[in-house]
């Protein structure tokens, strides 16, 4: 990896003298991107994106939870400072924290909070999900609608409700990607001001 490193620094500027000058001062992305960990879904790389243009946060199954300070600090500084016009929430078909929520094994106490909230989209679409009789369906669905209810997360935030308040232009974007074509399908969108169930809106912000 190190190698390759020193080759790709070289070829950067090669191809563009003031790569690094030009990014070191400066950040300013309109995107930030809450992604899974997984190997193969790589933000710049499955978009064509370059540095400098995608502000990344990654967990397992690109999840949105509201006690989570990291996630939080990322969403906080992505809105606040850097003042991101679109915050995309993208998963993919394949994803194995998905997988694993839909089994009924122990796979320890820190995995199974986390996957807790997989089984909690689950729960909120049970009947929909019920229906679908295939278990690459039922996967592949669990997927795109796990997607939607964390585009919905963000929306509970104050962070986004206040955005949205002070007319930031913010949109949110549920995507899922993938693995078999390289292709990713918009699944959800919240635009800038969107109402969401009132018991999870901040009148006084
Ligand atoms: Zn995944």
């Amino acid at each position: 990896m190190l190698s390759q490193n020193k080759h790709w620094a070289k070829d950067r500027v090669e191809k563009d003298p003031v790569f690094f000058s030009r990014l070191e001062h400066l950040q300013s992305p309109k995107f930030l991107w809450i992604g899974c960990s997984d190997s193969r879904v790589s933000a710049n790389e499955i978009t064509g994106t370059q540095p400098g243009e995608v502000f990344v946060h990654r967990n397992i199954a690109n999840l949105v939870i509201n006690t989570d300070v990291n996630m939080l600090s990322v969403l906080d500084y992505a809105v606040n400072v850097l003042r991101v016009e679109h915050v995309i929430v993208c998963g993919h078909y394949g994803c194995g924290g998905i997988k694993a929520a839909l089994t009924h094994s122990d796979y320890g106490q820190v995995l199974n909070m986390w996957l807790r909230h997989i089984k909690d989209v689950y729960r909120i679409h049970t009947t929909e999900m019920e229906e679908i009789g295939e278990e690459q369906a039922k996967l592949n669905r669990l997927v795109e609608l796990t997607v939607r209810e964390q585009v919905i997360n963000l929306a509970k935030t104050s962070i986004v409700q206040k955005a949205w308040k002070h007319n930031a232009s913010l949109q949110l974007h549920g995507w899922v990607y993938g693995l078999a074509d390289g292709v990713v399908k918009p699944v959800f969108e919240l635009e800038s001001g969107t109402h969401i169930n009132p018991i999870y809106e901040y009148t006084d912000l």
